[in-house]
């Protein structure tokens, strides 16, 4: 009831949500009081959760926040939110984010932006959550859901957490089902939450993983308690520091953040290593590739004839036309025609294929630097929270997502941990990249730095 009251009360300035669930909440949290006084309490019990609006929810409108998608309700659930309402946790609604999860600024989203909770110290200037989870990680925020269900193709687990002072984790690529999520770009979406603490993200993960034979890239794979992990510390354990992390014209309060965090790490008893990611350079334009081509061949589905929102013409190719042309908005419609270009024969070699050669060298170097290493860190991000409209040119939009990209290219787990305030007073992420199926680590080395 408390969340519930507080979302009636701050979303129509926050827009974190885009389809409430009050009655469905409050009818969920009756079911959990009965369990817990029957002694039958399920890992998540009565946890009052938001979802990504990329998750589909039987029942409940699901649209990716994208017009194209009109009024679609699913008729089933997705494997991940199945799992939390199996634990016991209560439905709060559906949360905002870029339109298919393009962005990381959610102002894509046909529902328009949600603001970050967040300000500039002495400014009323309204900042973004970051994207795609933009509306998860308000959400977690501003205390309008314990945690909050989202996704990471590119960082927008991460990215969010660290411009909201939350922490979220994008697991290795296959511990989480991607059955029922609405798909961008396949072999790099994952599940994840954002959460308050690194414990409850990993309490919160444990209960998303696990093996699904509705998803063929699913890893049968045992999901460990995590949440054991994160007071365990970093006695012996050695840190990577990527040196082709430290980019030209970083920030001064990001390379402040980053200094800090290596001293956290030593003085628990790390010690620190510098190794190398030769390729790093190539991830950005290896993912602006890679995700479009996805995005283009997953998105062929929506062509006005099966569901959501169809612009008749006079015929069927002008109705694909006029469908597709009013449905998605301006970013994705970008990403289609890149998507495209890149998988047209004669192009196909030269950028698809290429890009596939440079995300299998950047795994490689990862596999690499983890021979000297447990866990690499880096900032999460090389800014912290910017205001709407600030980056109108999308290269300078993509530049935002310099240090997540590589490990989803690579299938790694990430883990985004607040760990500093910047001089502006917003807060900022250090990123925590572990080996593959290493939750574990990334969870023991998030506790240290919380
Ligand atoms: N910002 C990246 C993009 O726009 C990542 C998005 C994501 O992780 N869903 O593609």
């Amino acid at each position: 009831q408390a969340f519930v009251d507080s979302i009636e009360a701050s979303n129509d300035t926050l827009n974190a949500y885009v389809v409430k669930t009050p009655e469905k909440a409050l009818e969920m949290a009756a079911a959990s009081d009965k369990r817990i006084a029957a002694g039958e309490a399920g890992l998540l019990e009565g946890a009052p959760i938001g979802v990504k609006d990329l998750y589909c929810t039987k029942g409940v409108r699901t649209t990716a926040c994208s017009n194209i998608l009109g009024e679609f309700t699913p008729t089933y659930e997705s494997t991940v939110t199945q799992q939390l309402w199996d634990a016991g946790a209560v439905m709060l609604g559906k949360l905002n984010m870029d339109e298919f999860a393009m962005g990381s600024s959610n102002e894509t989203s046909r529902f328009g932006p949600p603001a970050n909770p967040w300000r500039r110290n002495g400014s009323n200037q309204n900042l973004t959550p970051g994207g795609s989870s933009g509306g998860s990680a308000a959400a977690v925020s501003a205390d309008l859901c314990l945690a909050a269900t989202a996704s990471d193709t590119g960082g927008s687990i991460r990215q969010p957490a660290s411009f909201t002072g939350t922490v979220g984790i994008k697991p290795t690529y296959g511990r989480a089902s991607r059955y029922g999520m609405v798909a961008f770009a396949s072999s790099l979406d994952q599940a994840g939450p954002i959460a308050k603490t690194v414990e409850d993200s990993a309490i919160l993960l444990e209960a998303m993983c696990g093996h699904d034979a509705k998803d063929s890239t699913s890893l049968p794979e045992p999901v460990p308690e995590w949440r054991n992990a994160v007071r365990r510390g970093v006695q012996g354990m050695k840190i990577g520091i990527p040196k082709e992390y430290r980019v030209d014209n970083m920030p001064e309060d990001i390379e402040a953040l980053w200094s800090q965090g290596i001293d956290w790490l030593k003085e628990q008893g790390a010690e620190i290593v510098d190794v190398s990611l030769p390729h790093t350079k190539y991830a950005l334009p290896a993912y602006y590739i890679v995700a479009p081509a996805e995005a283009s061949s997953n998105l062929a589905r929506y062509d006005g004839m099966r569901y959501g929102t169809r612009v008749s013409g006079d015929n069927l190719i002008s109705t694909y036309e006029g469908t597709r042309s009013e449905g998605f908005g301006a970013e994705v419609q970008r990403r289609l025609m890149i998507g495209t270009y890149v998988l047209s024969s004669g192009y196909y070699d030269a950028y698809y294929l290429r890009a596939q050669k440079v995300r299998k060298k950047i795994l490689n170097d990862f596999v690499e630097a983890f021979g000297s290493c447990d866990a690499l860190l880096t900032p999460t991000c090389p800014s912290a929270a910017f205001a709407y409209g600030e980056k109108a040119d999308p290269v300078q939009m993509y530049l935002n997502d310099i240090f997540t990209v590589t490990a989803n290219l690579a299938g790694l787990p990430g883990i985004s941990v607040p760990a500093a305030l910047d001089k502006q007073g917003l807060p900022l992420g250090l990123q925590v990249i572990g080996k593959a199926l290493d939750e574990t680590t990334c969870f023991r080395v998030a506790g240290a730095l919380e």
